[in-house]
Protein backbone atom coordinates (compact mmCIF):
# COMPACT_ATOMS: atom_id res chain seq x y z
CA UNK A 1 0.00 0.00 0.00
CA UNK A 2 1.36 3.55 -1.18
CA UNK A 3 0.09 6.28 1.16
CA UNK A 4 0.32 9.51 -0.75
CA UNK A 5 -1.95 11.73 1.51
CA UNK A 6 -1.37 11.64 5.07
CA UNK A 7 -2.89 13.12 8.64
CA UNK A 8 -1.37 17.07 8.68
CA UNK A 9 1.06 17.62 11.95
CA UNK A 10 -1.59 20.26 13.50
CA UNK A 11 -4.09 17.13 13.79
CA UNK A 12 -1.74 14.52 15.10
CA UNK A 13 -0.68 16.55 17.67
CA UNK A 14 -4.46 17.61 18.26
CA UNK A 15 -5.33 13.80 18.64
CA UNK A 16 -1.51 13.27 20.64
CA UNK A 17 -3.04 15.67 23.28
CA UNK A 18 -6.35 14.07 23.33
CA UNK A 19 -7.83 17.34 21.89
CA UNK A 20 -10.19 15.68 18.61
CA UNK A 21 -13.48 14.48 18.86
CA UNK A 22 -14.19 11.16 18.86
CA UNK A 23 -15.06 10.61 15.18
CA UNK A 24 -11.66 11.99 14.07
CA UNK A 25 -10.04 10.11 16.81
CA UNK A 26 -11.06 7.18 15.35
CA UNK A 27 -10.53 8.16 11.49
CA UNK A 28 -6.73 9.32 12.77
CA UNK A 29 -6.60 5.62 15.20
CA UNK A 30 -7.56 3.89 11.77
CA UNK A 31 -4.79 6.09 9.17
CA UNK A 32 -1.96 5.70 12.03
CA UNK A 33 -2.62 1.95 11.99
CA UNK A 34 -1.99 1.83 8.48
CA UNK A 35 0.88 4.20 8.25
CA UNK A 36 4.25 3.73 9.14
CA UNK A 37 5.24 7.60 8.09
CA UNK A 38 2.06 9.07 10.73
CA UNK A 39 2.64 6.01 12.91
CA UNK A 40 6.80 7.60 13.61
CA UNK A 41 5.53 11.05 13.84
CA UNK A 42 3.07 10.54 15.96
CA UNK A 43 5.42 8.81 18.79
CA UNK A 44 7.49 11.83 18.07
CA UNK A 45 4.62 13.79 19.00
CA UNK A 46 3.74 11.96 21.86
CA UNK A 47 7.50 11.73 23.22
CA UNK A 48 7.55 15.56 23.36
CA UNK A 49 4.39 16.04 23.14
CA UNK A 50 4.04 17.84 27.12
CA UNK A 51 6.77 20.27 26.08
CA UNK A 52 5.37 21.25 23.18
CA UNK A 53 1.40 21.63 24.06
CA UNK A 54 1.38 22.15 27.39
CA UNK A 55 4.01 22.60 29.40
CA UNK A 56 5.44 25.79 27.44
CA UNK A 57 3.99 29.37 27.11
CA UNK A 58 4.58 29.68 23.35
CA UNK A 59 4.51 33.05 23.46
CA UNK A 60 7.59 33.26 26.12
CA UNK A 61 9.52 30.08 24.62
CA UNK A 62 13.01 31.43 23.21
CA UNK A 63 13.73 31.37 19.71
CA UNK A 64 16.15 28.96 20.54
CA UNK A 65 14.43 26.67 22.56
CA UNK A 66 11.65 26.34 20.78
CA UNK A 67 14.07 25.28 17.74
CA UNK A 68 15.90 23.00 20.23
CA UNK A 69 12.29 21.33 20.38
CA UNK A 70 11.38 21.14 17.33
CA UNK A 71 15.03 19.64 16.54
CA UNK A 72 14.24 17.30 19.18
CA UNK A 73 11.05 15.98 16.74
CA UNK A 74 13.17 15.62 14.51
CA UNK A 75 15.68 13.51 15.78
CA UNK A 76 13.11 11.31 17.17
CA UNK A 77 14.14 7.58 16.26
CA UNK A 78 11.59 5.96 14.62
CA UNK A 79 12.09 2.72 16.46
CA UNK A 80 9.83 4.37 18.69
CA UNK A 81 6.87 4.41 16.78
CA UNK A 82 4.12 0.92 18.31
CA UNK A 83 3.87 -1.55 15.94
CA UNK A 84 0.27 -1.61 13.97
CA UNK A 85 -2.16 -3.26 15.63
CA UNK A 86 -3.91 -5.45 13.01
CA UNK A 87 -8.02 -7.13 12.90
CA UNK A 88 -8.29 -10.17 10.79
CA UNK A 89 -10.63 -8.70 8.41
CA UNK A 90 -11.44 -6.11 6.22
CA UNK A 91 -11.28 -3.39 8.48
CA UNK A 92 -8.43 -2.27 10.58
CA UNK A 93 -8.43 -2.97 14.49
CA UNK A 94 -9.28 0.74 15.56
CA UNK A 95 -12.44 0.71 13.48
CA UNK A 96 -13.28 -2.95 14.02
CA UNK A 97 -14.10 -1.89 17.38
CA UNK A 98 -16.86 -0.22 16.31
CA UNK A 99 -18.52 -2.09 13.48
CA UNK A 100 -17.08 -5.99 13.63
CA UNK A 101 -14.04 -7.54 11.28
CA UNK A 102 -15.73 -8.06 8.12
CA UNK A 103 -18.30 -6.34 5.83
CA UNK A 104 -21.60 -8.23 7.00
CA UNK A 105 -21.03 -7.31 10.72
CA UNK A 106 -21.93 -3.47 9.74
CA UNK A 107 -25.57 -2.02 10.09
CA UNK A 108 -25.80 -0.57 6.66
CA UNK A 109 -28.39 1.80 5.57
CA UNK A 110 -29.44 1.93 1.65
CA UNK A 111 -28.94 5.44 0.30
CA UNK A 112 -30.00 3.90 -2.95
CA UNK A 113 -28.20 2.65 -5.99
CA UNK A 114 -25.65 0.37 -4.30
CA UNK A 115 -24.53 3.63 -1.88
CA UNK A 116 -24.68 2.45 1.51
CA UNK A 117 -23.71 3.97 4.95
CA UNK A 118 -23.47 3.21 8.85
CA UNK A 119 -23.40 6.21 11.43
CA UNK A 120 -20.91 5.22 14.14
CA UNK A 121 -21.87 5.40 17.66
CA UNK A 122 -19.56 8.14 18.75
CA UNK A 123 -19.50 11.42 21.02
CA UNK A 124 -21.63 14.46 19.89
CA UNK A 125 -19.28 16.57 18.62
CA UNK A 126 -18.97 15.09 15.52
CA UNK A 127 -20.31 12.26 12.81
CA UNK A 128 -18.04 9.22 12.16
CA UNK A 129 -19.52 6.95 9.07
CA UNK A 130 -18.95 4.35 6.84
CA UNK A 131 -19.59 4.48 3.44
CA UNK A 132 -19.94 1.79 0.58
CA UNK A 133 -20.00 3.23 -3.24
CA UNK A 134 -20.01 1.00 -6.08
CA UNK A 135 -17.47 0.85 -8.74
CA UNK A 136 -17.77 3.77 -11.19
CA UNK A 137 -20.36 5.74 -9.24
CA UNK A 138 -20.48 9.34 -7.43
CA UNK A 139 -20.01 9.50 -3.76
CA UNK A 140 -23.16 11.12 -1.86
CA UNK A 141 -23.26 14.30 -0.79
CA UNK A 142 -22.99 14.20 2.92
CA UNK A 143 -22.33 17.50 3.38
CA UNK A 144 -19.57 19.96 3.81
CA UNK A 145 -20.57 21.84 6.88
CA UNK A 146 -17.02 22.48 8.89
CA UNK A 147 -13.98 20.00 8.27
CA UNK A 148 -14.61 16.66 6.56
CA UNK A 149 -11.83 13.96 6.79
CA UNK A 150 -12.32 11.17 4.61
CA UNK A 151 -10.03 7.99 4.88
CA UNK A 152 -10.02 5.27 2.16
CA UNK A 153 -10.48 1.78 2.99
CA UNK A 154 -10.53 0.01 -0.10
CA UNK A 155 -10.85 0.92 -3.83
CA UNK A 156 -10.24 4.70 -4.49
CA UNK A 157 -11.88 7.88 -5.58
CA UNK A 158 -10.87 10.66 -7.79
CA UNK A 159 -12.18 14.10 -7.95
CA UNK A 160 -10.94 17.40 -10.24
CA UNK A 161 -7.95 17.73 -8.41
CA UNK A 162 -6.30 14.16 -6.91
CA UNK A 163 -6.89 10.59 -6.70
CA UNK A 164 -7.21 8.55 -3.27
CA UNK A 165 -6.42 5.39 -2.56
CA UNK A 166 -5.84 2.78 -0.06
CA UNK A 167 -4.82 4.35 3.12
CA UNK A 168 -5.00 7.70 2.02
CA UNK A 169 -6.80 10.77 4.09
CA UNK A 170 -8.80 13.74 2.16
CA UNK A 171 -9.03 16.97 3.79
CA UNK A 172 -12.24 19.22 2.92
CA UNK A 173 -14.03 22.23 4.05
CA UNK A 174 -17.24 23.84 3.31
CA UNK A 175 -15.45 26.09 0.48
CA UNK A 176 -14.36 22.97 -1.50
CA UNK A 177 -16.39 22.03 -4.33
CA UNK A 178 -16.21 18.31 -5.48
CA UNK A 179 -17.50 15.63 -6.87
CA UNK A 180 -15.68 12.65 -6.24
CA UNK A 181 -16.34 9.22 -8.06
CA UNK A 182 -14.72 6.01 -7.70
CA UNK A 183 -12.50 4.04 -9.89
CA UNK A 184 -13.99 1.51 -11.83
CA UNK A 185 -12.79 -2.22 -10.33
CA UNK A 186 -13.43 -2.05 -7.15
CA UNK A 187 -15.87 -0.91 -4.95
CA UNK A 188 -15.12 2.12 -2.88
CA UNK A 189 -14.86 1.94 0.82
CA UNK A 190 -14.76 5.08 2.86
CA UNK A 191 -14.68 6.29 6.70
CA UNK A 192 -15.37 10.04 6.82
CA UNK A 193 -15.59 12.37 9.93
CA UNK A 194 -17.63 15.83 9.95
CA UNK A 195 -17.82 18.45 12.48
CA UNK A 196 -17.72 22.14 12.57
CA UNK A 197 -14.30 23.65 12.41
CA UNK A 198 -11.70 22.19 14.62
CA UNK A 199 -10.29 25.79 16.19
CA UNK A 200 -6.59 24.75 16.45
CA UNK A 201 -5.76 28.02 18.24
CA UNK A 202 -6.94 26.30 21.54
CA UNK A 203 -4.38 22.83 20.87
CA UNK A 204 -1.12 24.39 20.00
CA UNK A 205 0.70 27.08 20.64
CA UNK A 206 0.82 30.04 18.07
CA UNK A 207 4.50 29.70 17.57
CA UNK A 208 3.80 25.86 16.56
CA UNK A 209 0.81 27.32 14.24
CA UNK A 210 2.83 29.31 12.43
CA UNK A 211 6.18 26.89 12.10
CA UNK A 212 3.58 24.64 10.62
CA UNK A 213 1.86 27.00 8.46
CA UNK A 214 -1.55 26.91 9.21
ZN1 LIG B 1 0.09 8.75 7.08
Amino acid sequence: MTIRHHITDPVLMAYAAGELAEAFNLIVATHVSMCDDCRAQLAAFEAVGGAVIEGQDAVSMSGAALEATLSRIELMPQATARAPARASGIFPAPLADYVGTDLASVGWTSLGAGVRQAILPTDRRATARLLYIPAGARMPDHGHRGLEMTLVLQGAFSDQNDRFGPGDIEFADEGMEHTPVSEMGQDCICLTATDAPLRFNTLVPRLVQGWFRI
